[in-house]
């Protein structure tokens, strides 16, 4: 897609610096690296995001991932890893073109912070039935 900053690393119109590549998939470093190591996982093909991509797509793309993962913690003996997706604006998705970070963790200050707020006490069991009823009659 044109005005695709990972379809112009993709077609190499941009460079990237690159850790593995075949017909559908791109593997890369994220400039940003995060936390040392931090790789993006892309497909060739444009997809916006999770809510665009295909079944076949979203195949090829994670039957790399734990290989890249386990490579990705060799290599710098991380002790841990986040697998992250951003998908929408509010979602934090600054790039319109789907991607999987992989961002090993070496402690709780290397750089990548996830917080999860836990509103347990607010929902009851009715509330999670009917959350999760909403959810199914839109699958
Ligand atoms: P998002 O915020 O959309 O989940 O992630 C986009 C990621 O793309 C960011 O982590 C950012 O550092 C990375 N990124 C942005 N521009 C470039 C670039 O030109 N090259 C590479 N390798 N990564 C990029
Ligand atoms: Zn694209």
């Amino acid at each position: 897609m044109k005005n695709c900053l990972f379809c112009k690393i993709s077609n190499g119109d941009i460079p990237c610096v690159k850790l593995y590549e075949d017909d559908d998939i791109l593997v890369f470093l994220d400039i940003s690296q995060t936390t040392k190591g931090h790789t993006l996982v892309i497909p060739k093909e444009h997809f916006e995001n999770i809510f665009d991509l295909t079944p076949e797509t979203i195949t090829n793309i994670y039957k790399h991932i734990p290989k890249v993962a386990r490579a990705i913690m060799k290599a710098f003996n991380a002790k841990g890893m986040n697998i992250i997706n951003n998908n929408g604006e509010t979602a934090g998705q600054t790039v319109f073109h789907y991607h999987v970070h992989l961002i090993p963790r070496y402690n709780e200050d290397d750089g990548l912070r996830v917080i999860y707020t836990n509103h347990m006490d607010k929902y009851s069991k009715e509330d999670l039935e009917f959350i999760a009823n909403e959810i199914k009659n839109n699958i």
